[in-house]
């Protein structure tokens, strides 16, 4: 081990997410896959990727799955795939991770940003039909930190307009909406495999799911330099594939996932009795929802100071996110302005809760402990 993280190890007493004990606890799976693809000889486009396709969209109930290198690149491809382009807009949220909008803007597109639902953190979808105009496209609802959105109603909305749905399912692995998975209700889902996510690859990698065979196969062209055929180049694409390493190792992986993700739930469920919920706000989980709780997300006043002071007692927490995107200088000039009031206040109280599957009991008591006293520390 080298000596950066034995030092973090030591005056971290708990840390946010924990990915070597992950990898201790089934190297053995994870060797054998990476020793099956070494010894394959083949690196790019094989047989892994093409298992892991079938195996994922097997899990979420879609027809077709397409690897490619990043949760971002997913977003992107589908947008190409479905013709977004310059003078389209698209309404997606600004309480997300900044590359759900890249995407757009990427495609020369604009974004148009709605607020979201203070109880859910996910597009308000009551207020998203005020947003559509003649140049709307499409809608890219984010599964934020893991509560699925309200996909009745979005794709309500989107069929009575005739707007295309991509869902960002990044932080939304085995999550369901009225008990169906999310990523399968729009015209496309975009999952990441960013190493943190509910289900991560040890290095980059995203997919793009889809029921629609056009979709599936642009995509598949666009992933792999615009090719139709081999040395045919119809269009400019990109280099955005899966690596068949990480495929092999997200093979072994999901097959944890749904007992991580009931692990996850049941740390969430740990948090929720013992938080003082008048010192905080807690999440909740909606009636129709199977929230899989990537982040544990709570409010509070003078966030900033308590997450240092959680930082000085050994606590490591999150923030997701402190500046939302249509305050980043990246998007000043280029998205409509606009004024979100849910989402501002929920950058400036949100703090992410120590989660992962990993996380000890006793580690998420500790953290109780430290944000309740950091709280009345700083009201002293
Ligand atoms: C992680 C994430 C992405 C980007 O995924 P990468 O694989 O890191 O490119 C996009 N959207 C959301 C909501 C995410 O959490």
């Amino acid at each position: 081990m080298g000596s950066n993280s034995m030092k973090t190890e030591c005056c971290m007493r708990v840390r946010a997410a924990h990915l070597a004990r992950e990898y201790a606890d089934i190297k053995e799976e994870i060797d054998l896959a990476i020793e099956h693809v070494l010894g394959s000889g083949w690196h790019i486009m094989g047989e892994h990727g093409r298992r892991f396709e079938d195996d994922f969209t097997r899990y979420l109930g879609t027809r077709f799955g397409v690897g490619v290198n990043s949760g971002s690149d997913a977003l992107y491809i589908a947008l190409c795939s479905l013709g977004v382009r310059r003078g389209d807009e698209v309404i997606t949220v600004s309480e997300t991770f900044v590359s759900t909008v890249d995407a757009v803007a990427r495609n020369g597109a604009t974004p148009v940003f709605v607020d979201i639902d203070p109880r859910t953190y996910c597009m308000d979808s009551s207020i998203v039909e005020a947003a559509i105009t003649e140049r709307t496209r499409a809608l890219i609802p984010v599964h934020l930190y893991g509560h699925p959105c309200k996909m009745d109603e979005i794709m309500e909305i989107a069929n009575r307009h005739n707007l295309r749905v991509i869902e960002d399912a990044s932080q939304a692995h085995g999550a369901e909406f009225s008990g169906r998975k999310v990523g399968a209700f729009g015209d496309i889902g975009c999952f990441s495999f960013y190493p943190t996510k509910n289900l991560g690859a040890y290095g980059d990698s995203g997919m793009i799911v889809t029921n629609d065979e056009y979709l599936a196969e642009q995509s598949r062209r666009i992933r792999n330099y615009g090719q139709t055929s081999k040395y045919c180049h119809d269009f400019i694409g990109v280099n955005s594939r899966m690596d068949e390493i990480q495929a092999a190792i997200l093979g072994a992986k999901l097959r944890h996932l749904d007992s991580w993700n009931s692990r996850r739930r049941e740390v969430a469920k740990i948090y929720q009795a013992e938080l003082d919920a008048s010192l905080a706000h807690l999440p909740i989980e909606m009636s129709y929802a199977k929230h899989v709780y990537h982040q544990y997300v709570v409010g509070i006043e003078c966030r900033d100071q308590v997450v240092e002071e959680m930082k000085r007692v050994g606590v490591e927490c999150g923030i997701h996110y402190p500046i939302p995107v249509h305050l980043q200088k990246a998007y000043l000039s280029t998205a409509k302005p606009i004024t979100l009031p849910v989402t501002e206040s929920v950058s400036r109280t949100c703090i992410s809760l120590p989660m992962s599957p990993y996380l000890t009991s006793d580690e998420a008591l500790t953290a109780v402990s430290a944000l309740e006293e950091a709280i009345s520390s700083l009201s002293r």
